[in-house]
């Protein structure tokens, strides 16, 4: 273990409803991905936990100390909680890096970072909604408000916690509601200390509920619960796909934040350099654990043989080690089944015939933790199964391209369509790149930069709804509709005769 300071890991993790911990529950290992031994464990939440979280929930929402508390007590609780964040930074991003094997620079850098600033932006942004007035009729003035709906399952992956699920969190309460979190059972540390930690800012008991266990155990049973009003899930795909049904029989409105398999298109005039930091950064940073990863790199056929020798080239020298050394570039992936998963993927392409350019193994000198190389390959086409489905690891596809067309034609030929890279000299090719390209989120000479103003999120199967000041102001509240007279106005007086 490198670094001078650790921080305790608490012996069990248990879920928190209604501002008090639970005792009750199966124990479930959490794993350590760097030694393979327990690190904890969780108390997994059934269906009666599950329901008592949604309980107190609705019971603080019917409440309405906070649901209907005024603006300056939601911004001013945010602020504290962003402060509360930003002062247990270095124990957050460590119990980050510890559960989920991603460096801790990148943990404290990126992770913890975005976390603080879910909250301080969500405070801010409060401040400035607006309603809508229509007196276009003369005689009647109609106002359009929001209000906070209710009870948010939020449901969270294991690849970025903290930063994915804050910004669920603060979104849902911003806006008065209260809400369930589910973070993953594979990565539960940090989510539990956050929770922790933004209950000392005093939300009023149930704001905020967490509950810990397995997706078809705890999450199942909270995606569908009858008594939630919304649900925000990231997560795979397939997962959901089964979360969508299973909030549409209740009716619960729903925003998926899903997976990807974006391009990222290398024109020959781009500024190469940059653009292979850019690639490097974008499939490998977070142990090629994001579904923002730049991972089918489509490359013009000039600068082709060039760019891969370079890319591999880095690939290998990128350091690979205890994901607590601050040095660490490479940290071993979350899991054994993830990690297993990555390593069939390489087999895969072998049999499909791609050209593997670098790595494809357990990475040297690690007999224990789930260190995978870096790894890159070339497909000889976008059908080959490296390239189509999301692999969720360090593993770059390369395909080469000659035409612009050709390569909006490969980067569009996906089922996902989540967010695409494009580099180039040329404005107008950047411009029939966002013209073109079937994506939510498209960056042009730009490494990840995630905005959180403007919308975010997938066309196709890479989501449902977006996540944004706005597109979150729009899912967290309900409109209501309210109309004044502004004069006497005549009624008509039906049974009267006349
Ligand atoms: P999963 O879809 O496997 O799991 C996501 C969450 O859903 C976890 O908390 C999981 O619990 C839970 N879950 C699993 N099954 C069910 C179920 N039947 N009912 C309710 N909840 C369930 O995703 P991963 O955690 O593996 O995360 C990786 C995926 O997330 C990738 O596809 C990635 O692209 C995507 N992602 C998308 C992002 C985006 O913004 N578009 C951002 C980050 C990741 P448990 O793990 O305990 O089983």
């Amino acid at each position: 273990m490198h670094g001078e300071r650790q921080w305790p890991i608490a012996p069990r993790v248990p879920p928190i409803i209604g501002g008090r911990e639970e005792e009750r529950g199966e124990r479930l290992a959490v794993v350590d991905p760097a030694t393979e031994e327990r690190l904890t464990d969780i108390i997994e939440a059934d269906a009666a936990a599950v329901d008592r979280a949604v309980t107190a929930a609705r019971a603080a929402f019917d409440d309405g100390e906070w649901s209907r508390a005024s603006l300056e007590v939601r911004q001013r609780a945010l602020l504290q909680m962003a402060d509360i964040v930003e002062a247990h930074a270095d124990e957050l991003a460590w119990l980050e890096c510890r559960n989920i094997g991603a460096p801790i620079a990148q943990c404290r850098g990126r992770h913890v970072v975005r976390a603080i600033l879910n909250f301080r932006f969500f405070a801010e942004y409060i401040s400035q909604t607006a309603g809508e007035t229509y007196a276009q009729q003369g005689d009647v003035l109609t106002l359009v408000t929001r209000e906070p709906v209710g009870v948010a399952a939020l449901i969270g992956p294991w690849n970025a916690p903290l930063a994915l699920t804050s910004m669920k969190i603060a979104a849902a309460i911003a806006f008065g509601n209260s809400c369930v979190v589910k973070p993953s059972e594979i990565a539960p540390l940090s989510v539990h200390r956050l929770v922790e930690l933004l209950e000392t800012a005093d939300p009023p008991p149930g704001v905020i509920n967490l509950i810990n266990g397995r997706g078809p155990v705890t999450g199942a049973a909270l995606a569908g619960h009858p008594d939630i009003d919304l649900l925000s899930f990231t997560g795979g795909t397939a997962v959901g796909q089964t979360i969508m049904a299973a909030a549409g029989a209740n009716l619960t409105p729903v925003t998926l934040e899903l997976g990807g398999k974006s391009a990222n298109i290398i024109f020959a005039d781009a500024d190469l350099e940059r653009a292979l930091d850019s690639a490097i950064l974008s499939i490998y940073a977070n142990n090629g654990q994001q579904c923002l990863a730049g991972s089918r790199i489509l490359l013009q056929r000039p600068i082709a043989e060039r760019f891969m020798d370079a890319f591999a080239a880095r690939a290998e020298a990128l350091r690979i080690g205890d994901p607590t050394d601050p040095a660490t570039e490479i940290g071993p992936l979350a899991t054994k089944a993830q990690f297993d998963r990555v390593l069939s993927y390489v087999d895969t392409a072998r049999c499909e015939g791609c050209e593997l350019l670098v790595g494809g193994r357990r990475a040297e000198g690690f007999s224990t933790g789930y260190y995978l190389e870096p790894t890159a390959v070339l497909a000889p086409g976008n059908r080959a199964t490296v390239c189509q489905e999301e692999i969720f690891g360090p593993f770059a596809t390369f395909q080469i391209f000659d035409e612009p067309e050709q390569a909006w034609r490969i980067a569009n030929d996906t089922r996902f369509g989540l967010n695409a890279y494009v580099w180039t000299a040329r404005l107008d090719t950047a411009m029939s790149a966002h013209r073109a390209l079937r994506a939510g989120t498209i960056n042009v000479n730009s490494p990840i930069i995630r905005e959180l103003r403007a919308p975010f999120g997938g066309f196709k199967q890479s989501g449902v709804g977006r996540e944004s000041g706005a597109a979150c102001e729009a899912f967290y509240t309900e409109e209501k509709t309210t109309t004044l007279p502004c004069a006497d106005m005549p009624i008509h007086r039906m049974g009267t005769g006349s």
